[in-house]
């Protein structure tokens, strides 16, 4: 791979999942483009997009019960916001076939491989709200194949785990057996390495960008060569801020009015993780249940069947706590206070203010002890031996925190994309549904930095190659035979059926 490109029209901040897959569609999109990215870590893609760093759950829909608010008073659950991650999901899905099938991203099992999804209640109220939430999913093309059930037999067949020693109660489960396990990591540092080999392309590890400065018709990008210890400006006429915990601080140096008020708000992750092969062996699935109080929305429990480098282990978790850090690997306890600013200052105060329970949660839940971890896990798998688990460094989630949020103020679990008011560059911050989503997010930043690229009939048609339909347009109810048949064409590429 080469380090370094001449006369950019591209730089890409950050490898990890949002870069590699925005990088390899522009360059798909437009050959001709010379694509520079930098990455300060010793390798691509060892930050959230790395392996233990995340869970490593296809967000679809299929079984986080976040995206389905509680029932209303008619008795229906919304099922809106699942549908829409499903569609944004089945991109994701779409351009990751054609990258496996093109010889982009070869060998699809060593970053995608089929692991059901399950929801798993207990209690009458959340059984009859899971039956709800069935009802509104399963009458859609998207969540056809969802099986429920308040038979604890049949949750015992799908997850034996569940319910050996399970208190007498009702309890209630979905299924679907095409939910996923992916190694973000794997899949970026292959796309990463398919684009570095393309002509006029680099992609450089150990290459930290410390400034950003506008310059005539573009950026000029300060740049670090961590190895030689020197300094250098390289120009571009676009820049994607895909730093990940480093977004926020490179957004600031850059000084778009855009990023103004902007701040960051840090929250670290722990997991329990068990590789005893009689348990592991005996637990295929990804379970999600419902959110304990005070718990950010990405903090709902889950017990995950994870494989990465070819070994399965269960995951269960994640246990949210304090930090300062924005990144795991090379992050700071000043990286908090060091993104306080005379324009943000305000809304940190009042963000902190009006959100003393989220932040007495991070600092209860980091701080807590084995005996209590392990109570959450019986929940789910009740009889879980402390001996079995050991607890595990999670990555880092930056939430962005607006200026323009009011009073209250908010901190966004969603992901936010910033770009300035010409176009020129886009920064991505939050982490949730993220990795997932990353190609609908990249098709976002090419559709409103690079429209040119879709200008033409030939980058158009390229597009369709790569995305052939979107996911608002395959939730058309008249568009049913087609998802089907795409969606059966992906699964099968990427070896998931
Ligand atoms: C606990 C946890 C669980 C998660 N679970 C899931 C899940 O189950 N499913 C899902 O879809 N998503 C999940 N996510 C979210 C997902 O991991 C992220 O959305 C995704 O990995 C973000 O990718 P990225 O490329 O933006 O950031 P990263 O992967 O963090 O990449 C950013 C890169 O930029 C580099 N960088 C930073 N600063 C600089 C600089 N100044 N110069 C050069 N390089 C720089 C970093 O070293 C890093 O490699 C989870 C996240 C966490 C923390």
């Amino acid at each position: 791979m080469a380090p370094s490109c001449a006369n950019p029209d591209i730089i890409l901040i950050g490898g990890g999942v949002m870069s590699a897959n925005l990088g390899a569609l522009i360059k798909r999109l437009d050959p001709r483009l010379r694509i520079q990215v930098f990455e300060r870590g010793e390798a691509m893609a060892m930050e959230s997009s790395n392996g233990w760093s995340n869970a490593g759950t296809g967000h679809a829909g299929l079984c986080e019960l976040s995206y389905t608010p509680s029932r209303g008073a008619d008795g229906t659950v919304n099922v809106d916001k699942a549908l829409e991650i499903f569609g944004q999901f089945e991109e994701t899905l779409q351009f990751w076939s054609y990258a496996a099938a093109s010889g982009m991203a070869e060998q699809p099992a060593d970053f995608i491989r089929p692991v059901p999804h399950l929801s798993f209640v207990h209690g009458r109220e959340q059984v009859e709200f899971l039956r709800s939430r069935f009802a509104g999913l399963s009458r859609h093309p998207f969540f056809e194949t969802m099986e429920f059930t308040t038979d604890p037999d049949v949750i015992a067949g799908w997850a034996p785990l569940l319910m050996e020693g399970q208190e007498k109660m009702p309890v209630a489960a979905t299924k679907v057996d095409t939910g996923t396990d992916v190694d973000f990591g794997v899949l970026a540092r292959r796309l990463l390495a398919w684009l570095g080999a393309q002509e006029g392309c680099a992609v450089a590890s150990r290459h930290r960008v410390d400034g950003l400065r506008r310059c005539h018709g573009g950026w000029e990008v300060e740049v670090t060569d961590l190895a030689a210890g020197t300094s250098r400006t390289c120009r571009a006429k676009f820049v994607f801020v895909g730093a990940g915990g480093g977004s926020l601080p490179l957004l600031q140096k850059a000084g778009i009015p855009e990023a103004r008020g902007l701040g960051g708000f840090p929250i670290g992750g722990q997991w329990l993780v068990c590789r005893k092969p009689e348990i592991v062996r005996r637990h295929q699935a990804k379970v999600y249940g419902q959110a304990l109080d005070a718990a950010p929305t990405m903090a709902v429990p889950h017990l995950d069947t994870r494989v990465l480098n070819g070994q399965k282990a269960l995951l269960f978790g994640p246990f949210a706590a304090w930090t300062g850090k924005f990144l795991q690997q090379q992050g700071s306890w000043l990286d908090l206070p060091l993104s306080v600013r005379p324009d943000n200052l305000l809304t940190l105060l009042r963000i902190g203010w009006s959100n003393l329970p989220l932040i007495h949660y991070l600092m209860k839940e980091g701080a807590q002890s084995m005996d209590s971890r392990l109570a959450m896990l019986r929940q789910f798998y009740p009889e879980a031996h402390e001996e079995d688990w050991t607890l595990e460094r999670a990555g880092i989630r930056v939430q962005a925190i607006k200026k323009t949020d009011g009073e209250a103020g908010i901190v966004h679990y969603g992901t936010e994309l910033i770009k300035s008011a010409d176009h020129s560059i886009a920064a991505l911050l939050g982490a949730s549904p993220g990795a997932s989503v990353c190609v609908h997010i990249a098709v976002g930043v090419i559709r409103a930095c690079l429209p040119h690229l879709l200008d033409s009939d030939e980058g158009r048609e390229r597009m369709r190659e790569m995305i052939p339909a979107r996911g608002e347009e395959l939730r058309q109810p008249e568009n049913a035979g087609k998802f089907r048949e795409l969606h059966r064409h992906c699964l099968k590429t990427l070896g998931l059926i």
